[in-house]
């Protein structure tokens, strides 16, 4: 089962590599667009900025695996580490059809910005099997996985780089891989991973942290534009761990879900939709599709629905130029990485629509991560009153930072993240020095 690489080679010896221009599309262009934007607020530091444009280490590796018929498949796996200026890598696995080398770069170098924007001791790292798990069984599932860890785990570690779930992976994908990078060095390693089973080490509060962040920083950006959530109409993409969560947050506070898409169709309800029922529905069937009374929407119309807070919680580039005029919200917040293109950010920006970007907004889920990894070290857990309560302090002081920065320089929420969190990295790369 062949899996070609997404970046061609460069055309020259002494062009850039292609992933690392600005000119290729994709979601690595789409950083390295954004670094270019924030460079001219770093002042001194701006000397270092290259380092953010190179990840630090990025490993292919094949990960071949029996499957139950008694034929190989062969599966192509990455790892990288953008950047350990600040700690340890950390960031997610993502197990999807479409994962390629410039997405996990891209992948890894919000990680880098995220950790750095909420102040967590962490450098950015990412991971992903180009792979579409829904065609695996249980048992191909774990052999995929294993062996995906032992090919990694040279250069993963509790004190080098802490994978932890993202798209199609799970607590239990990360028992599997706790447990084989233990099995290969001989101790049990909890803090090899996060979101892991509480049994086996997790943190209460794990599961749910990224969308209370997303509902968090919803919040507080409500309050900055006068929007009221108990009465706020919302719309969703991605009902999944993000999504899901996040909906269920803002129906509590008294906001409607009008409309959700997710990889089955959209569904659209103006009264609102029953979030419990509706989360039901998906863990019963797999997707939104044929929830009643929803009506059903052609999948085009998700972006024009009539809403306050749209919130992107499903894949990458998905708000482009094409739909970003057609968006009614009067915020967007960003739960996925990378929904929405710099091309769509500026046309949001013009049409006066704040975006919350996925740096700040989706860093509830590492938060967490961070805490289970301190539980971990220490043995001793916490009470899910006690996460909740520092997570939501830590949410909360990093967009009220962020936003007075955003309205010192007259820049987008976007913009003033990448400039806090790219002076903390660069900061730490400067004290640090090169070695050798
Ligand atoms: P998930 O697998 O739990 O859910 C993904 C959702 O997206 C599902 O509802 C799926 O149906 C939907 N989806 C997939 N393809 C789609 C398509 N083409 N159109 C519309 N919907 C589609 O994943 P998740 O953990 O909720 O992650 C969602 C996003 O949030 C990803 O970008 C991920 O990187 C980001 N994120 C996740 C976490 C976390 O803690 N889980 C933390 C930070 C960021």
């Amino acid at each position: 089962m062949p899996h070609a690489l997404a970046t061609p080679p460069a055309k020259s010896p002494h062009a850039l590599p292609s992933f690392l221009d600005p000119e290729h599309l994709g979601p690595w262009g789409i950083y390295l667009q954004q670094v270019d934007r924030v460079t001219p607020y770093l002042g001194s530091l701006s000397r270092w900025v290259e380092t953010l444009k190179r990840p630090k280490r990025m490993l292919i590796v094949d990960v071949p695996i029996e499957l139950d018929n008694g034929t190989m498949a062969h599966f192509e796996g990455y790892r990288v580490q953008h950047n350990t200026s600040r700690g340890p890598g950390k960031g997610g696995v993502r197990f999807h059809q479409d994962v390629t080398l410039s997405e996990v770069m891209a992948l890894s170098a919000w990680m880098s910005v995220k950790n750095a924007a909420v102040s967590l001791p962490f450098g950015g790292a990412k991971g992903g099997i180009r792979v579409d798990p829904k065609t695996l069984s249980r048992g191909e599932l774990e052999r995929l996985t294993r062996r995906y860890t032992s090919e990694i785990g040279i250069i993963i570690g509790p004190n080098k780089d802490i994978p932890a779930p993202d798209v199609n992976t799970n607590e239990q994908i990360m028992a599997w891989m706790m447990d084989t990078y233990s099995m290969n060095e001989g101790a049990t390693a909890s803090g090899v991973v996060t979101g892991k089973p509480i049994a086996l080490g997790g943190s209460l509060g794990r599961r749910e942290a990224t969308g209370r962040g997303v509902f968090t920083v919803g919040q507080e950006a409500a309050q900055h534009i006068g929007l009221d959530i108990g009465r706020a109409k919302i719309a969703v993409q991605g009902f999944g761990n993000v999504g899901g969560i996040a909906a269920k947050l803002f129906a509590q506070a008294g906001a409607t879900l009008v409309a959700v898409q997710d990889h089955g169709g959209t569904i659209y309800q103006a009264s609102g939709l029953d979030v419990p029922a509706l989360l039901r529905h998906v863990s019963e069937h797999g997707s939104v599709k044929g929830f009643a009374p929803a009506e059903t929407l052609p999948d085009d119309r998700f972006w024009g629905v009539d809403c306050d807070i749209l919130i992107p919680a499903a894949l990458e580039q998905q708000i482009t130029a094409a739909n970003a005029h057609q968006i009614q919200a009067r915020m967007v917040i960003e739960g996925a990485n990378g929904p929405t293109t710099p091309e769509a950010d500026d046309i949001l920006h013009e049409r006066g629509i704040l975006v919350v970007p996925d740096v700040i907004a989706n860093a509830g889920g590492v938060t967490v991560s961070y805490f289970e990894w301190v539980q971990d070290f220490s043995s001793f857990f916490w009470s899910e009153d006690d996460i909740n309560l520092r997570l939501v302090r830590i949410m909360r002081e990093a967009f009220a930072a962020i936003w007075q920065v955003a309205d010192e320089h007259r820049v987008s929420l976007r913009t003033a993240t990448f400039i806090v969190a790219c002076s903390r990295i660069l900061q730490a790369r400067e004290l640090r020095g090169l070695y050798p």
